[in-house]
């Protein structure tokens, strides 16, 4: 016979919600700073942050840290945030991409 409140046969299970991580540029490491970007569109990036390939294409400059060139060092921020180029707008945070990034660098 099972009775209703017998211990044992409770069959509710109790599920620990383990925290996920969250997903943040404040606790990431500019990890999307150390991708190539090209630019593609004219959106004010200066000249000195700026690599131009033998076919004229161009790209935001890095450093040998890996890092864009326009990166801050310290605080891991952007420079030139408000002439960022149109790739780096268009990066999302917590999407694919942004998860393979950190994945891959954190
Ligand atoms: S967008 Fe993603 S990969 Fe880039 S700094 Fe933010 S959390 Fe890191
Ligand atoms: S331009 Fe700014 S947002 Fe884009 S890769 Fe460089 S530092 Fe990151």
């Amino acid at each position: 016979m099972i009775l209703d409140d017998e211990p044992f046969n409770d069959k509710r299970i109790n599920v620990t919600a383990l925290p996920e991580t969250e997903v943040t540029c404040k606790s990431c490491d500019a990890c999307c700073c150390r991708l190539e970007v090209l630019l593609i569109t004219d959106t004010g990036v200066p000249g000195r942050f700026i690599e131009t390939d033998q076919w004229g294409g161009q790209r935001m400059a890095r450093l040998d840290d890996g890092w864009c060139a326009a990166l801050d060092r310290n605080t891991m921020m952007c420079t030139i945030y408000e002439n960022r180029p149109l790739i780096c707008r268009e990066f999302e945070m917590g999407e694919y991409e942004c998860l393979v990034e950190r994945k891959a660098n954190l």
